[in-house]
């Protein structure tokens, strides 16, 4: 259960309170969020609910919740998450993760050079994109493979936010990373092969930097919200979703995207929720269908990887649009979202 405490509730409030549930035996943590402070409490036997907490004083409300991932789940938040992202930017117009807006992240995999990188970000642009994607630390399968231009990488996206005023979403892989990425990076990326990393969610939840979440490749929808949960726990609200495609026996495509995922995670969570159909599928010939058919199962955006010369590119050409095709896929996905949006 998660107990919210009042606005007006003291420290001595909340501590009496936490020292009391420690007491009997429960697990206590203590959360800002925003002015407000909530305790969370949980027993190894599972979900509990005591009402009787709510005479305590400085306790505004007691929420029975089932679910393991508290804070992730739509139990505790009925209303849909909105990430905001570039909200304190000069020059720059926010845009609103999870609220009723669709976005399309849209860029290389790999930032290779400054060249290729504004030559794709403007193409991003000019399909009607906010946000581009380029990782510069990257978690390659094979270590001979390009592992990203590390930190003088992040130069080259400096570069491409100050040119074309386009947001920057870029992976991190270790904690050190996170203080170099900070500043460039307005939203930061955890890969599929991160996300039980959870010394790493830890320290991106104590950021409040909006954080793009990548579904582990076998995790199940449970262990994926609870990973979600580690950021939230740590005080950072700014968790986005991503569905990428997990492990089948199926071996035509590079991954199997789950669709399923889409609906039951809107259901279960009120975190914005992106799908990302080339790694999902790994074949750019099936990135639109698939990207449309995401839109139509409720996605709140796509990331979606593109690059001017996919023949030539460092790492996934074989699932990169060329921007050209880019254009025609955000415009049937927000037709599709128009018209879904008549039926709410
Ligand atoms: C990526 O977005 O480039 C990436 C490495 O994705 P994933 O972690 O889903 O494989
Ligand atoms: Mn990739």
């Amino acid at each position: 259960m998660i107990i919210l405490m009042a606005h007006w509730a003291t420290e001595k409030h909340i501590e009496d309170l936490r020292e009391h549930i420690i007491d009997l035996g429960m697990a206590a943590h203590i959360i800002e969020s925003g002015k407000r402070k909530l305790i969370t409490v949980s027993v190894s036997g599972g979900p509990l609910f005591d009402k009787s907490f709510e005479t305590w004083p400085g306790v505004e409300k007691v929420f029975p919740i089932i679910q393991p991932f508290m804070l992730a789940s739509r139990e505790f938040h009925q209303e849909n998450t909105v990430v905001p992202v570039g909200l304190k930017k000069k020059n720059s117009t926010p845009v609103f993760l999870g609220g009723g807006e669709f976005h399309v992240i849209a860029g290389p995999c790999a930032i290779e050079d400054e060249k290729t990188a504004l030559e794709i970000a403007f193409k991003v642009k000019e399909a009607g994109c906010s946000l581009f994607r380029g990782g510069v630390f990257k978690a390659r399968t094979s270590p001979y493979s390009f592992q990203g231009l590390g930190k003088s990488g992040l130069k080259i996206l400096k570069k491409v936010k100050k040119e074309t005023g386009l947001f920057i979403v870029t992976e991190v892989l270790e904690i050190q990373e996170i203080e170099e990425a900070f500043e460039v990076a307005d939203i930061l990326q955890v890969g599929t092969r991160n996300m039980s990393n959870y010394r790493l969610l830890e320290s991106l939840g104590s950021t409040k930097k909006p954080v793009l979440l990548k579904r582990g490749m076998s995790s199940t929808i449970k262990e994926y919200l609870m990973a979600a949960e580690y950021i939230l726990k740590n005080g950072n609200p700014n968790v986005i979703l991503c569905e990428r495609g997990i492990r089948t026996f199926e071996t035509y495509t590079r991954f199997t995207l789950d669709i399923n995922a889409i609906p039951a995670i809107k259901q279960l969570s009120h975190l914005p929720m992106l799908v990302d159909p080339s790694h999902g599928t790994g074949i750019w010939r099936l990135v639109e269908s698939v990207s449309l058919a995401a839109t139509a199962a409720g996605a709140d955006g796509l990331l979606v990887e593109v690059h001017s010369n996919p023949q030539m590119a460092l790492s996934d050409g074989l699932q990169s649009l060329i921007p050209e095709r880019l254009k025609s896929l955000v415009d049937k996905a927000k037709a599709i979202k128009k018209v879904l949006r008549v039926y709410e």
